[in-house]
């Protein structure tokens, strides 16, 4: 999964503030200036038959990042920040075909790891972070991924959302990782509004109905990344259409 950060969110999706398109949800706020009102998380009906959707149609979403076991996901990950899957996989397949433990990649070297990621962001400083947590790897887990977020976070590199990427992915955790897309989907779609990605994800932890725990954020991210995309959301061909009454839905 692409690791960006989720963007600030726009004020008519996170924030509540009226645009022309919610001329009810306008008038609502007229009559108290001043103050926003915060958006209505959906009902927990309605974001199941969300879920009952998405199953439907893809019921084993998978992510796009390619990785061999879970030092490698992890690996993969890390280098995902600011990157796209597409660009990542790319590197990292021939890394991974002579480095898939942490003990192969301490071996290679800080300047071979550069090397083979450099057509990524920000790859010197990820280089870096790949040899001291595979360092570290070695040094407090004998050479294994921990399954638990605290140690996860420890790791040079590794913030919330990795780790819950690997925690869901790696170790079958139900997460909630909030990238890019799932910030804006779940404002879009009132799964869980937030003005933050941690108010998202919590948000998130809450809303989700525990059986689409597993899948969840990778519906979403799909969703973002192909149909309900930022800008042009592709609402014609969208599986939700006839659910969303998001301000962005496009008729034309
Ligand atoms: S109808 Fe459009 S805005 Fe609504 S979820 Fe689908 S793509 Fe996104």
């Amino acid at each position: 999964m692409s690791t960006r950060q989720p963007p600030k969110p726009r004020p008519d999706a996170a924030a509540g503030k009226i645009t022309k398109a919610s001329p009810a949800r306008a008038k609502a706020s007229a009559a108290k200036p001043g103050k926003r009102r915060a958006v209505k998380a959906r009902s927990a009906a309605e974001i199941r038959a969300l879920f009952e959707r998405f199953r439907q149609h893809n019921p084993e979403p998978k992510g796009e990042l390619e990785s061999v076991n879970a030092y490698t996901l992890l690996v993969a990950v890390v280098l995902s920040a600011q990157a796209t899957d597409v660009g990542v996989n790319k590197a990292t397949r021939p890394l991974f075909a002579i480095a898939d433990t942490p003990q192969k990649m301490v071996a290679l070297g800080e300047d071979v790891v550069r090397d083979h990621v450099k057509s990524i962001g920000l790859f010197r400083t990820k280089a870096k972070n790949v040899i001291a947590l595979s360092e570290q790897l070695i040094a407090e887990h004998g050479g294994e991924v921990p399954a638990e977020r605290e140690a996860l976070e420890k790791l040079p590199g590794v913030g919330r959302k990795t780790a819950n990427v690997v925690l869901n992915m790696a170790f079958g955790q139900i997460t909630h990782a909030v990238d890019t897309h799932v910030f804006r989907i779940a404002n879009r779609l009132r799964i869980a509004p937030g003005k933050t990605p941690l108010a998202v994800e919590m948000g998130l932890e809450k809303a989700v109905p525990d059986e689409f725990g597993h899948h969840a954020h990778h519906w979403l991210i799909l969703h973002g990344r192909y149909t309900c995309k930022a800008v042009k959301p592709l609402c014609g061909s969208c599986i939700v259409a006839d659910l969303c009454d998001s301000a962005d839905k496009r008729t034309g």
